[in-house]
């Protein structure tokens, strides 16, 4: 039975968990809602976010009639409202970031799922944060950013931080029984961190210039929201996991090995001084760690089926290609570094899939603009949430301009 501790409303059933969804219209935010539907009596919805997809969010709220949904506009909050209204709904339309924090913040929602993409989540995710709430965090970048401020924050606040990335959330499940996240674990030697090798794993240097959007998108083992697929593709996604895992398991990056596993069974490992390695396996479907994170410490049902051990084709590891994803090298060097030199990574990271996805620039593009911001970012400690956005500003408006510049001499 899952405790009542995280509902601070006593018309709340005995047990129900209340939840705020940042990015319900996502990728991970519907598979989250999918979990969510599997167990009416144990979740309630209480807020439900999305930026610009208002079908989406109007039939979520219809279904899962939250007291607030919250929309990236007010022309989009606007029609939202009006399509609710007239459907009978009582659920409250707002929009901006400052809603965004206030429905992450609410004393009604004891658990915020995190699953906006990039540096958007960042002050929602904090505010989650600091109001001390049962946080689970697929969006990696916030953590990516200033994964110190946001540990040690949930620290003060008493928020208990659960990972939702498969990695993560396998490493976590793998540490001992009483863990929680931004500690040092007693024993562990080093993190093995997984990952597919993405869509392009097989594809000679020369070739992967030339791919399309559309190609980087189509994942051979997940389905992902279109940022995150090209952070596969190019391998930046475990770049930014490894920084990730370094704040989230409070250890050095030179303890955790990228170890490249294209079959995506076994989704970590964490090995032991003892010489025990423990492994998470399950078949590639986030609603898994979702599951695992809504219900920790307990387990529920996810609607995914256990894993057929006996029809488990070769599982294989091996090491990664840093010549032809130079990403990995890029994010290692941030990794050594850290203060803000992730930020900036990922800001810059964030400009260039940006523009990729939007057919402005090459594949190759992508690492070559990322290079060119760290190779004049100054980097600086991130202690405060100012300076972070600060740095975050900088890099981007770097890459903004290299890019300009880049379309001038090649256009
Ligand atoms: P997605 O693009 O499918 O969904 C993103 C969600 O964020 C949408 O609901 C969108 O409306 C909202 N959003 C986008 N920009 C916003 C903004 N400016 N303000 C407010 N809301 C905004 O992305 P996704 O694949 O679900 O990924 C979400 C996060 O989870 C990412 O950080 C990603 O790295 C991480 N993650 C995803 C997966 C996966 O399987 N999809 C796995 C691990 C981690
Ligand atoms: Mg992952």
């Amino acid at each position: 039975m899952i405790s009542k501790s995280a509902n601070n409303d006593s018309n709340i059933p005995d047990g129900q968990h209340t939840i705020t969804i940042l990015g319900s219209t996502g990728s991970i935010g519907i598979n989250a809602l999918d979990v969510v539907a599997r167990h009416p009596d144990t979740f309630r919805i209480f807020s439900l976010t999305a930026n610009t997809k208002v079908e989406k969010l109007f039939e979520q709220c219809c279904l899962f009639k939250p007291r607030f949904a919250v929309i990236g506009s007010e022309t989009l909050r606007v029609t939202l409202a009006e399509k609710l209204a007239n459907k009978g709904s009582s659920t409250e339309v707002l929009c901006g970031v400052d809603a965004l924090e206030m429905v992450s913040a609410h004393e009604e929602a004891g658990t915020v799922v995190s699953a906006i993409v990039g540096a958007a989540g960042l002050l929602p995710t904090l505010s989650a944060v600091n109001s001390g709430k049962k946080v689970l965090i697929a969006n990696k970048e916030p953590l990516v950013m200033c994964g110190d401020l946001i540990l040690q924050n949930a620290k003060k606040s008493g928020a208990v931080i659960l990972p939702v990335d498969s990695e993560h959330n396998a490493i976590f499940q793998c540490m001992p029984g009483n863990y929680l996240a931004g500690n040092t674990a007693p024993g562990v030697t080093k993190i093995l961190l997984t990952g597919s090798g993405g869509p392009f794993r097989e594809l000679s240097k020369e070739k992967i210039k030339f791919v399309t959007p559309e190609q980087a998108c189509n994942h051979p083992n997940w389905s992902m929201g279109p940022k995150i697929s090209v952070d596969s593709a190019t391998m930046m996604n475990k770049g930014l996991e490894l920084i990730e895992a370094c704040h989230l398991f409070n250890l050095s990056h030179n303890k955790i090995n990228i170890v490249i596993h294209p079959q995506s069974i076994v989704h970590s490992m964490v090995e032991y001084e003892d010489g025990s390695v423990l492994a998470q396996l399950g078949n590639p479907d986030m609603r898994t760690p979702i599951a695992s994170a809504l219900a920790w410490p307990n387990r529920i049902s996810s609607g995914v089926e256990n894993l057929d051990i006996f029809d488990m084709k070769d599982l294989t590891f091996e090491k990664p290609d840093l010549d032809k994803f130079p990403c990995l090298g890029i994010a290692s060097a941030a990794a050594t570094l850290m203060g803000t030199a992730p930020t900036a990574m990922n800001a810059a990271n964030e400009v260039a899939v940006d523009a990729f996805l939007s057919g402005r620039i090459n594949f190759n593009n992508i690492s070559e603009t990322i290079d060119h911001v760290m190779s004049g970012h100054n980097v600086q400690s991130a202690e405060s949430l100012e300076e972070i956005l600060e740095a975050d500003k900088i890099a981007r408006l770097s890459a903004i301009t290299y890019l300009d510049e880049k379309s001038v001499k090649t256009g």
